[in-house]
């Protein structure tokens, strides 16, 4: 295993295309470090010397940094109470201080604590790209297999919603996580994945699997009433 320690987004990114099979992002480590985790037999590429560590408000937007902590968007007075309540769906005080916005966007699991509220938020990513920076609707990014880096998450400061998070219990895998702001709705499914659009129908276009988080028709019912109590 090597690891890099790049001083610019740009050299990390480029590093990460030229090692494309075998390099992950190396954030908060709570998966890249772990037994099994994204970096099993990879090459690291240290993002930590990069800031992108702040939480502010940028106009109408507030711009959280992708090296920010679930723990420092939990704390952060800046950020709307549900995307607040969504970082606290670690329930893990010592990984919620170590795992990074920006690597739990990053992994892309159908168990996110993040992904469904901020693409309900409608989300936009300030990416660094090997041509440079760009944006991205969160809801691409999450459905395709992009190797950017994510430094900055944007959403509206005053953006309100919700989201649910069902599961045996606080530390177990999510069987349904389901978020609403304005007219968008986004559901991350165990083993279903994500989906989101602006209708609650967007329920009926997943299909559902048996897993250790509950049986089909059990994630389907509660995908499906999830938006229906709370209209
Ligand atoms: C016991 C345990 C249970 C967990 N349960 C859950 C769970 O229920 N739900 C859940 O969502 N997560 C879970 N996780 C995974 C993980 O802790 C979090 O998702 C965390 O937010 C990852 O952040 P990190 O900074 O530690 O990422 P790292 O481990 O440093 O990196 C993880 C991945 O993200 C990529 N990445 C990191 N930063 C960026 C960036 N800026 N731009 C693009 N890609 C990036 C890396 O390439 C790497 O592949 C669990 C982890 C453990 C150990």
């Amino acid at each position: 295993m090597n690891i890099y320690h790049p001083q610019t987004p740009l050299e990390a990114v480029k590093l990460r295309k030229e090692n494309a099979e075998t390099a992950v992002y190396l954030a908060g480590g709570t998966d890249d470090l772990r037994l099994g985790g994204a970096a099993e037999g990879k090459d690291l590429i240290d993002i930590n010397a990069l800031g992108m560590d702040k939480i502010e408000i940028c106009g109408d937007k507030l711009c959280i940094g992708a090296r920010c902590t679930l723990q420092d968007l939990a704390e952060c007075d800046l950020v709307p109470d549900f995307i607040r309540e969504a970082a606290y769906f670690c329930s893990s005080l010592a990984r919620r201080n170590a795992a990074t916005v920006g690597g739990n966007l990053g992994l892309r699991r159908d168990d996110s604590y993040l992904a469904a509220v901020l693409t309900a938020s409608e989300a936009v990513l300030d990416s660094m790209t090997p041509h440079g920076e760009k944006e991205k609707k969160i809801g691409e990014y999450l459905q395709s297999s992009c190797k950017a880096l994510i430094m900055n998450i944007k959403i509206d400061k005053d953006r309100t919603g919700w989201v649910k998070r069902f599961g045996n219990t606080a530390a177990s895998h999510a069987a349904v996580i389901a978020a609403q702001s304005g007219d968008v709705y986004a559901l991350s499914v165990h083993g279903s994945g994500l989906v989101y659009g602006h209708s609650p129908e967007i329920a009926g276009s997943l299909t559902y699997v048996d897993d250790i988080t509950g049986g089909a028709a059990y994630k389907k019912y509660l995908a499906e009433t999830a938006f229906t109590l709370r209209r």
